[in-house]
């Protein structure tokens, strides 16, 4: 076994946001050259992810969301037709063109199928290569990027699909992950731990929500190695203590020091090092079973480095 599996749809680089846009389909572009540069790509087993259903993806949102979401790309492609303009915006920073809406599917099903085959061992862990991402959407609201929260679609799923007691969620993307939080808080089968930089978007998450939650806001400029201390005090003994049976990771590399996305200073040792300490709970309690999406890094070079970094520790290589 101990195969890492790597999943990955074309619709996710049809989705964007326009011109100059930094959630943008060259970062894929990013992650998949750097992959084949090094080589890594050749040790992973590539899958096509399917399109989630409607139904998994309202374990972790409203039906009025996907509804609406769905409502407006048909709305979308009425006024294409009608000469109108090829976006339809959902926040200042947010818009859908035609695809956004199987760009979406796909990234939704794309964690679900990875949760599957890591739990049926086909595979011992994953990484979801896909767009849009998701730590900001709430049950009830599309924001900052993004439309589908996949990873609490994911976590939710191994809970009431699967029937798995516990899980774990890390979010290490620079940003809150407001969404996740907006739609696991209290549930006490999810333990959720991350770090971002404060005060920075969405401006959530310095104040003690739920004891699921583990919050670790940090300023600007905050380095690596501060970083790795404050898991390994304020993280470690946390999961350690609830043993998950599967770990979630909501993998953001835009706090890499050269993404201008925010001001933090971590390179690609913290990724790999934070990977590391990932798996180490993982394998003691979960029987090594990791499945990591894709959230932020816009620094193209950069979020492909991190991501072969990250994919190296999950693929032992
Ligand atoms: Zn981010």
């Amino acid at each position: 076994m101990n195969t890492t599996g790597y999943f990955t749809h074309p619709d996710c680089w049809k989705h964007e946001m326009g011109a100059g846009h930094p959630e943008c389909p060259a970062r894929l572009d990013a992650i998949e050259d750097r992959l084949l540069i090094s080589g890594v790509g050749d040790a992973l087993e590539r899958r096509e992810a399917p399109q989630a259903a409607i139904g998994d993806i309202e374990l972790a949102h409203d039906r009025m969301l996907v509804a609406g979401i769905r409502g407006l790309s048909d709305q979308l492609a009425d006024d294409i037709q009608a000469g109108g303009p090829a976006h339809i915006q959902i926040d200042p920073d947010t818009s859908m063109n035609l695809h956004t809406w199987n760009a979406a599917l796909r990234a939704a099903g794309a964690v679900i199928a990875a949760t599957d085959a890591v739990l049926a061992g086909e595979l011992e862990n994953a990484f979801c290569a896909v767009r849009p991402p998701g730590h900001h959407a709430e049950r009830s609201k599309a924001l900052g990027f993004c439309f589908f929260n996949n990873i609490a679609i994911a976590a939710k799923y191994a809970l009431e699909r699967h029937g798995l007691k516990r899980v774990a969620i890390v979010d290490f993307d620079v940003h809150h992950g407001n969404g996740t939080e907006d739609i696991i808080r209290g549930d006490e089968r999810i333990l959720m731990v991350s770090f971002f930089q404060h005060p920075l978007f969405p401006f959530s998450g310095d104040v003690e929500t739920a004891l699921n939650m583990v919050n670790l806001p940090v300023p600007a400029y905050t380095k690596g190695m501060e970083v790795r201390e404050l898991i390994e005090i304020m993280w470690m003994p946390r999961l350690e203590a609830f043993k998950p049976e599967m770990i979630f990771i909501s993998a953001g590399f835009d706090a890499h020091r050269e993404d201008d996305m925010a001001q933090m200073g971590l390179v690609e040792q913290d990724y790999a090092w934070i990977t590391g300490r990932i798996k180490d709970v993982a394998k003691r309690h979960a029987k090594g079973r990791i499945v990591s999406a894709l959230e932020g890094g816009y620094s193209l070079s950069a979020l492909g480095r991190s991501v072969e970094a990250h994919i190296r520790v999950l693929a032992d290589l």
